[in-house]
């Protein structure tokens, strides 16, 4: 089968792999579309993958084949692979947090060696989650990072009343500007530099749109002039995180969504007097993906400004990868696994 595979020196290269052998308890899934996450970005672009692997897990596919003692699947069903369950018991699970389990495996960055930019996956189909009727398979490649984004936004307890400042507008700000706007937020305010990322964030749904040098510096122990509630640092970048913590209200909330490098630096002095609450958000809630398919499958989602409306092929996984990180691209690109050239 084609996969995309990360050989080295930031270069990605399609080969031919052989399909995975199914085991008892296995489902092997084919690839519909999987989505490019800023994760794989980093991986790729900042040389942090392990040469041989095939990245991306935003995906979502059809049944083909499955193992002799599987039940209550048959192959053609749509599905999507629920996050691994917590083990119930450890301080993390007791506190209603499996995603961040004690006892789970370590998130191994560096070996996302089975992932799905190519043909055939193959998965424990205990972990297998069907697809509504209502939802395209394209769009239920949106589920993991729609997962991430509703989670954030349930972490930081937002409410109608709160004013939100979302700092990069890429797709990760973007969707969870959407999820946001689904749960009745409207002042929502979207930094990005990118002009192309600024004007699809008004597009789902923000109030407005600024670049981040309009951003103020906060005065010593006191909030700027318009302060934000609640603001998710979705970038990655240390100094829009630096500049976001400065929009930060009395008793805010400040998430780190973004992953990146360098760190910011954190004026605690101020966190400390104006009573802050910073937090990151990583990864899911204890209901997995299916609140994420719901709200997809519902509506209440712009789809269609949160996916990009070109699929691209394995072979343009890279040169994609890096209008990505340009900002050239604002939505979710999605992959299928075809070889274009
Ligand atoms: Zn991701
Ligand atoms: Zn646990």
């Amino acid at each position: 089968m084609p996969a995309a595979v990360y050989v080295g020196d930031g270069d990605i290269q399609v080969q031919h792999l052989p399909v995975p052998t199914l085991g008892p308890n296995d489902a092997l899934v084919e690839v519909s579309h999987c989505g490019i996450c800023g994760t794989d970005l980093h991986l790729v672009l900042e040389r942090f993958a392990r040469p041989g692997s095939v990245l991306g897990h935003e995906w979502a596919g059809t049944i083909t084949a499955l193992g002799a003692d599987v039940t209550g699947w048959e192959t053609g069903a749509r599905v999507v692979l629920d996050p691994t369950p917590g083990c119930g018991e450890c301080r993390a699970c007791r506190r209603g947090r499996p995603a961040v389990c004690l006892r789970r495996e370590p998130p191994d960055l560096l070996d996302f060696s089975r992932g799905a930019f190519c043909r055939y996956k193959l998965v424990p189909a205990s972990r297998l989650v069907r697809v509504p009727e209502m939802l395209s398979t394209r769009a239920a490649a949106l589920t993991e990072p729609t997962a991430i984004a509703i989670h954030t936004v349930n972490l930081a307890h937002v409410g109608t009343d709160d004013r939100v400042l979302v700092t990069g507008g890429g797709p990760v700000g973007l969707l969870t500007t959407s999820v946001l706007r689904s749960r009745g937020v409207h002042e929502i305010v979207v930094s990005e530099p990118a002009p192309a990322r600024r004007e699809r964030a008004l597009a789902v749904g923000a109030a407005a749109v600024v670049t981040p040098d309009e951003l103020p510096r906060a005065p010593m122990g006191r909030p700027v002039e318009s302060p934000f509630t609640v603001v998710f640092e979705c970038s990655g970048h240390g100094s829009a995180a630096e500049s976001a913590l400065d929009q930060l209200d009395y008793a805010g909330t400040f998430v780190f969504v973004g992953t990146g490098s360098p760190p910011p630096r954190v004026n605690h002095n101020r966190v400390i007097v104006m009573e802050q609450k910073i937090i990151g958000a990583y990864n899911y809630d204890a209901a997995g993906f299916r609140p994420a398919l719901d709200l997809l499958a519902s509506g209440a989602l712009p789809l269609d400004l949160l996916i990009e409306p070109v699929d691209i092929g394995l072979d343009q996984i890279l040169s994609t990868m890096h209008r990505l990180a340009a900002g050239e691209l604002p939505g979710k690109v999605m992959v299928t696994p075809e070889v274009s050239a």
